[in-house]
Protein backbone atom coordinates (compact mmCIF):
# COMPACT_ATOMS: atom_id res chain seq x y z
CA UNK A 1 0.00 0.00 0.00
CA UNK A 2 2.61 2.33 0.70
CA UNK A 3 4.17 1.40 -3.10
CA UNK A 4 0.95 1.86 -4.32
CA UNK A 5 0.45 5.95 -2.67
CA UNK A 6 3.69 6.19 -4.08
CA UNK A 7 2.83 5.37 -7.68
CA UNK A 8 -0.11 7.37 -7.50
CA UNK A 9 1.71 10.66 -6.31
CA UNK A 10 4.29 10.02 -9.19
CA UNK A 11 1.73 9.86 -11.25
CA UNK A 12 0.12 12.62 -10.27
CA UNK A 13 2.89 15.02 -11.04
CA UNK A 14 3.68 13.65 -13.96
CA UNK A 15 0.49 14.13 -15.16
CA UNK A 16 0.46 18.15 -13.89
CA UNK A 17 3.79 18.49 -15.71
CA UNK A 18 2.55 17.00 -18.80
CA UNK A 19 -0.86 18.82 -18.81
CA UNK A 20 2.17 21.94 -18.88
CA UNK A 21 3.56 21.02 -21.68
CA UNK A 22 0.99 20.14 -23.84
CA UNK A 23 1.88 16.36 -23.96
CA UNK A 24 -0.82 13.62 -24.97
CA UNK A 25 1.63 10.94 -23.96
CA UNK A 26 4.02 10.34 -20.73
CA UNK A 27 6.40 7.35 -22.10
CA UNK A 28 9.17 7.75 -19.27
CA UNK A 29 9.15 8.50 -15.98
CA UNK A 30 12.41 8.59 -13.61
CA UNK A 31 12.20 8.94 -10.21
CA UNK A 32 14.97 9.25 -7.10
CA UNK A 33 14.20 7.09 -4.50
CA UNK A 34 16.49 7.52 -1.45
CA UNK A 35 17.33 4.19 0.69
CA UNK A 36 15.79 5.43 3.50
CA UNK A 37 12.31 5.08 2.17
CA UNK A 38 12.95 0.96 1.96
CA UNK A 39 10.59 1.32 -1.07
CA UNK A 40 10.64 -2.59 -3.14
CA UNK A 41 11.45 -1.56 -6.51
CA UNK A 42 9.19 -5.22 -7.73
CA UNK A 43 5.92 -3.99 -5.76
CA UNK A 44 6.85 -0.44 -6.73
CA UNK A 45 6.96 -1.44 -10.62
CA UNK A 46 3.70 -3.51 -9.87
CA UNK A 47 2.41 -0.28 -8.08
CA UNK A 48 2.53 2.00 -11.21
CA UNK A 49 1.23 -0.39 -13.21
CA UNK A 50 -2.10 -0.47 -11.46
CA UNK A 51 -1.56 3.38 -10.92
CA UNK A 52 -1.03 4.28 -14.50
CA UNK A 53 -4.62 2.66 -15.82
CA UNK A 54 -6.73 5.33 -17.61
CA UNK A 55 -4.06 8.38 -17.04
CA UNK A 56 -1.93 9.58 -19.63
CA UNK A 57 1.12 7.89 -18.11
CA UNK A 58 -0.47 4.33 -18.70
CA UNK A 59 1.94 3.38 -21.54
CA UNK A 60 4.51 4.78 -20.11
CA UNK A 61 7.65 2.95 -18.20
CA UNK A 62 8.84 3.60 -14.88
CA UNK A 63 12.76 3.67 -13.87
CA UNK A 64 13.69 4.41 -10.37
CA UNK A 65 17.08 5.45 -9.29
CA UNK A 66 18.49 4.69 -5.76
CA UNK A 67 19.82 6.60 -3.47
CA UNK A 68 22.20 6.09 -0.86
CA UNK A 69 22.82 7.55 2.35
CA UNK A 70 25.93 9.91 2.73
CA UNK A 71 27.61 11.46 5.78
CA UNK A 72 29.51 14.58 5.97
CA UNK A 73 32.64 14.56 8.38
CA UNK A 74 32.68 17.93 10.19
CA UNK A 75 36.47 17.48 10.99
CA UNK A 76 37.49 16.93 7.35
CA UNK A 77 34.59 17.69 5.44
CA UNK A 78 34.54 14.17 3.10
CA UNK A 79 31.21 13.53 2.02
CA UNK A 80 30.43 9.86 1.24
CA UNK A 81 28.21 7.28 1.08
CA UNK A 82 27.03 5.38 3.61
CA UNK A 83 26.84 1.54 2.81
CA UNK A 84 26.41 -1.40 5.13
CA UNK A 85 26.32 0.87 7.62
CA UNK A 86 30.01 2.54 7.67
CA UNK A 87 29.59 4.91 9.89
CA UNK A 88 33.71 5.79 9.44
CA UNK A 89 34.81 8.46 7.92
CA UNK A 90 37.55 6.93 5.11
CA UNK A 91 38.82 10.60 5.16
CA UNK A 92 40.24 10.51 8.90
CA UNK A 93 38.60 7.78 10.98
CA UNK A 94 35.77 9.68 12.23
CA UNK A 95 32.66 7.98 13.86
CA UNK A 96 29.30 8.95 14.50
CA UNK A 97 28.68 11.23 11.66
CA UNK A 98 25.44 12.95 10.68
CA UNK A 99 23.00 11.01 7.92
CA UNK A 100 22.23 13.30 4.80
CA UNK A 101 20.09 12.86 2.02
CA UNK A 102 18.72 8.96 1.55
CA UNK A 103 15.12 9.90 1.59
CA UNK A 104 14.45 11.63 -1.03
CA UNK A 105 11.25 10.43 -2.86
CA UNK A 106 11.11 12.97 -6.06
CA UNK A 107 10.24 12.58 -9.83
CA UNK A 108 12.86 13.94 -11.72
CA UNK A 109 12.36 13.79 -15.21
CA UNK A 110 9.61 12.82 -17.91
CA UNK A 111 10.06 11.72 -21.21
CA UNK A 112 6.68 13.08 -23.72
CA UNK A 113 4.79 12.87 -26.21
CA UNK A 114 3.80 16.27 -28.00
CA UNK A 115 1.72 16.78 -31.00
CA UNK A 116 3.84 17.83 -33.99
CA UNK A 117 6.75 17.67 -31.60
CA UNK A 118 9.03 14.84 -31.44
CA UNK A 119 9.86 13.92 -27.98
CA UNK A 120 11.36 15.25 -25.64
CA UNK A 121 12.31 15.26 -21.81
CA UNK A 122 10.56 17.87 -19.96
CA UNK A 123 12.13 18.45 -16.06
CA UNK A 124 9.90 18.34 -13.58
CA UNK A 125 9.95 21.19 -10.95
ZN1 LIG B 1 36.77 12.90 8.20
Amino acid sequence: VHELSIAQSLIEVAIREADCVGAVRVTTLVCRIGALRQVDEVILQEAFRIARRGTICQEGSLSIEKTYVQALCPRCDTRFPVRNWEWRCPGCGTEGLDPIGGDELDLITIEVEIPDEDRRPAECV
